[in-house]
């Protein structure tokens, strides 16, 4: 028999005895994949320690599948009545987005964060029900006419709420018990306020087994983050893979480059520059900048509009927790306490007021969401300005091929909004590094805090599988032997 024997000595009066134990040398321990399994959204990874509990890490919305998206954000592959708690990584919608529906659907647990996550995702989640409820609205007037039955949303506001109240906020560096047998420690991932690496710890009989999820990787020249952050060995790691084969352009020229069209198009030719952007990390990464380039007068004083209400609640919480901020900009701040406002700038939140820009007869630069220019107030924006010679579209994040900003971003003469067709006359500019992923080199600067012949296995999430193939191949090269890419639904022992 293998494994390890402990010997206890007992004794009652003149009586004494001995038992002798012999322990497993493995922990039942298993972690299995629902999500972003060969794909980059609905991240979904389920850890059951070695006395039972599950526990999820992340519960993310699958986005942009096409008609399979739905059904796959319906159900979840398990019962989530028997997961015990959540990890959550950061508030992306594709990592923290379907935790309204496994609350309507029976989890009680907690859901442990970091404070600026748990901030976030009351914005975010609530946003995301919005768009849930409007989008089954639309979809039920066509469907009320055809006579089919109608359809309910995958949830609601009610189920925001309710799910709120289940979010426990955790400390960075801290180690906290979350059961008797496991406890987590949050390191800084750098990827968007708020974003942690979680180092999970299981014990069993005085064994430890030590699993890190990186959740999504930040860049190491963020304008506005903490670079991610070292943690402890581990015996297994779950890594994103996004930009597994990719390395960015240098942030410094990307500076210059915005500069320019900046002058170029509302100096020069006193027209507009209209950039679709997240309403989270990008927005306040271009309007820091802006901030910087007016201060420093690289820039002469050009109104700026930044219109969406969702980028309005995220600077505002941005503010409010600095304690993720960089050097830099924490030195900047000592001389512009408030880096995400100058006096050209504007948060436009009522729609009236959204309206009335265009309107307007002035040089401006608009800043509006969606990134993808698929959703929200970006499309009118685009709709009002793409027919003048003058004006430029700047994107600055990834577009998927088929969305708006996909088709301007491939030269498109004419695009379809609202179903109109408009004609594409002004300039498409991009910008690629402003990405919140780091790109290959990045991820391997973070996991060098690793000895990789001590790391049993790694995990592939979180991106193409092209992607993954060469990721793994610079993994290994770099000394991780054991390198997986999962399929969903597949489950592995870890010991
Ligand atoms: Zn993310």
């Amino acid at each position: 028999m293998s494994g390890i024997a402990t010997h206890t000595k007992y004794q009652s009066g003149l009586r004494s005895w001995q038992i002798t134990v012999i322990l497993s040398p493995n922990l039942n321990m298993e972690i299995t994949f629902y999500g972003a399994a060969q794909h980059v959204t609905g991240s979904k990874h389920l850890l059951t320690t070695p006395n039972g509990h599950r526990i999820l890490l992340d519960c993310g919305l699958y986005q942009g599948l096409g008609k399979e998206t739905d059904p796959m954000n319906r159900y979840f592959g398990f019962n989530p009545r028997e997961i015990d708690a959540v990890l959550l990584s950061h508030a992306h919608i594709d990592h923290s987005g379907s935790l309204p529906r496994l609350v309507s659907e029976g989890f009680r647990g907690k859901i442990y964060c970091s404070d600026a996550t748990a901030d976030l995702c009351r914005v975010m989640l609530m946003d995301s029900a919005h768009i849930q409820e409007s989008e089954i609205r639309f979809l039920n007037k066509r469907r009320i006419k055809l006579g089919k039955p109608v359809l309910e949303p995958i949830y609601k506001t009610e189920d925001v709420e309710r799910c709120i109240n289940q979010f426990e906020v955790l400390d960075m560096r801290t180690n906290y018990p979350i059961f008797e047998d496991t406890s987590v420690c949050f390191t800084d991932a750098g990827h968007i306020l708020g974003s942690v690496v979680m180092r999970i710890v299981c014990t069993e009989n005085n064994k430890t087994v030590s699993l890190a999820y990186t959740g999504d990787i930040g860049r190491f020249d963020d304008k506005i983050l903490k670079s991610p952050e070292a943690f402890a060995q581990c015996d297994y790691i779950i890594c994103e893979s996004t930009y597994g084969n990719r390395l960015h352009p240098q942030r410094t020229d990307a500076e210059e480059k915005l500069r320019q069209i900046i002058l170029d198009t509302c100096v020069e030719k006193k027209a507009r520059v209209i950039i679709p952007a997240f309403s989270l990390g990008r927005t306040q990464e271009v309007v820091y900048t802006l901030d910087r380039m007016t201060t420093e007068k690289k820039l002469p004083p050009i109104k700026v509009y930044v219109d969406s209400p969702l980028s309005v609640s995220a600077t505002r919480i941005m503010r409010k927790h600095p304690e993720f901020f960089n050097q830099e900009i924490v030195d900047y701040m000592q001389r512009d306490p408030d880096p995400f406002n100058f006096p050209t700038l504007r948060y436009v939140q009522k729609a009236e007021e959204s309206k009335a820009l265009n309107q307007l007869d002035e040089p401006c630069i608009i800043i509006s969401a969606s990134g993808m220019a698929e959703a929200g107030r970006i499309k009118h924006h685009l709709a009002n300005n793409l027919h003048k010679p003058d004006n430029t579209v700047l994107i600055i994040g990834y577009c998927s091929p088929e969305s708006l900003g996909g088709r301007l971003m491939r030269g498109d003469k004419s695009v379809r909004i609202f179903g109109e067709s408009f004609a594409v006359k002004c300039k498409v500019e991009t910008i690629s590094a402003y990405s919140a992923h780091a790109d290959y080199k990045e991820m391997l600067q973070l996991l060098s805090c690793q000895e990789p012949e001590n790391v049993k296995r790694v995990f592939l999430v979180h991106g193409e599988t092209d992607v993954m193939l060469d990721w793994r191949k610079t993994l290994q090269q770099k000394g991780f032997q054991e390198v997986d890419i999962p399929l969903s639904g597949e489950s592995f022992k870890l010991r």
